[in-house]
This record gives C-alpha cells, structure tokens and sequence, in this order.
C-alpha cells in the first residue's frame, strides 16, 4: 500500500512535489513546465523558491484551493486559506494539519513568522512535508507515514540533521528534498539514504 502510494508521489525539483491522489495536491511548486490543474497548493512560506506566484499560475485553475501562511498570502490571487501552525483543514477526502517550521540553528526562518510544514492526509496515509526547517522538536510527535525532508544545509537541515530528523519520526518512506536548485546536490540525498541504511527506507526521486 505504501509503495503504490508513495508511486503516487512526483519531485518536481527543490521543495516542489505533486501528489496525484483523489486530488491533484502540489507542494512549493518552483521552476514547474506545467501539469495537471490543481486541486489543491500548499505552500509553506513566501521566500521565491518556495512562494512562485508565476509558478502557482501554471497550474492554478478557477477551483484551485491554496493554503499557505499569512506573508505567502500577500503574494496571492485566488481561494487562498491562511492557516497558522496547529491549525487543521478538512476538504473532504484531503486533511491538513499545518504544522511549524523553523530553523533552531540560523534566523533564515524564524519561529515567530508562522511559517509551515504540512501533514496531508489522503487515501489513508499521512505525507510530511517539512518546508524550510531545521530538526525541531515538534517532529518527534508526527506520525506520518512519508517524510519529505530538507537535506542541503544553509537554509535548513543538513543531511546529518536530517537523519536525525528521519530516526526521530520513523516514517515508512522518508524522501530528501532541497537540493539541485538553490544549495545543496545529489551528493546530499545519497549520503542521508547511505546513514539510513537498514533504519528508514529512504527514496530519492528523480525530478519528474
Ligand atoms: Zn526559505
Ligand atoms: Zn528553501
């Protein structure tokens, strides 16, 4: 079940993902040719790698629901819903919890700003998506049975922070993002799949 999903899953290069369950879900999508009308936008926060209004108007159509935090916001047109971390939304047969995302090591991303990770829950298994953070505290109470999680270092969690991370959320499936456009390269992804050898599968994506 887990795999079939997890095939469910396309990389669209960076912290961009598409879900194609029972609705076409996209994640920060970023330097994206176009897909599929959304269903449904997350994004987590308004830096231009992850808030790419031109991006979003690729694949946003008049139905199109994003949810995002309040600066994202600014930079929006269309149903936009402001969520805050802790904060849950029900669209039927997608949840999703929006939950905090914050460096602990730089002021990249402060706590204060509100900025968000996502669980979405659809088909019966809860995705991670970690947005710009470091390990923080608060992933060790997600159950979730995929995590998307940053691997460059910078901006966010290193690969061996992130392994860190992936041991203490114990996903299924964990999958590394962040790097191949701003920082960080493969080399990143192979080494937090090499530590989690025999801990956590770990999928590396080729970019759809
Ligand atoms: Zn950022
Ligand atoms: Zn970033």
């Amino acid at each position: 079940m887990i795999k079939a999903f997890a095939d469910k899953i396309a990389w669209l290069g960076h912290d961009g993902f598409r879900i194609d369950a029972e609705k076409t879900i996209y994640v920060d999508p970023y330097q994206i040719e176009g897909g599929p009308v959304a269903d449904l936008i997350l994004i987590t926060h308004e830096h231009f790698d992850h808030c790419s209004p031109e991006d979003i108007a690729k694949i946003q159509g008049p139905e199109t629901v994003i949810v995002t935090e309040k600066d994202s916001a600014k930079k929006l047109t269309g149903d936009v819903r402001v969520v805050k971390p802790g904060e849950t939304l029900d669209l039927g047969n997608v949840k999703i919890k929006a939950v905090p995302s914050y460096n602990t090591d730089t002021d990249f991303h402060p706590k204060k700003n509100g900025w968000l990770g996502f669980i979405v829950e659809t088909e019966g298994l809860k995705v991670y998506h970690a947005g710009d953070a470091d390990f923080i505290p608060e992933m060790k109470d997600f159950e979730v049975d995929i995590a998307l999680l940053p691997v460059s270092g910078t901006y966010v969690m290193t690969a061996d922070q992130a392994v860190k991370a992936a041991l203490a959320i114990n996903p299924k499936v964990a999958i590394p993002m962040h790097y191949g456009a701003i920082v960080g390269d493969e080399q990143d992804a192979l080494n937090f799949k090499k530590a989690l050898e025999g801990k956590v599968e770990v999928s590396i994506l080729k970019k759809a």
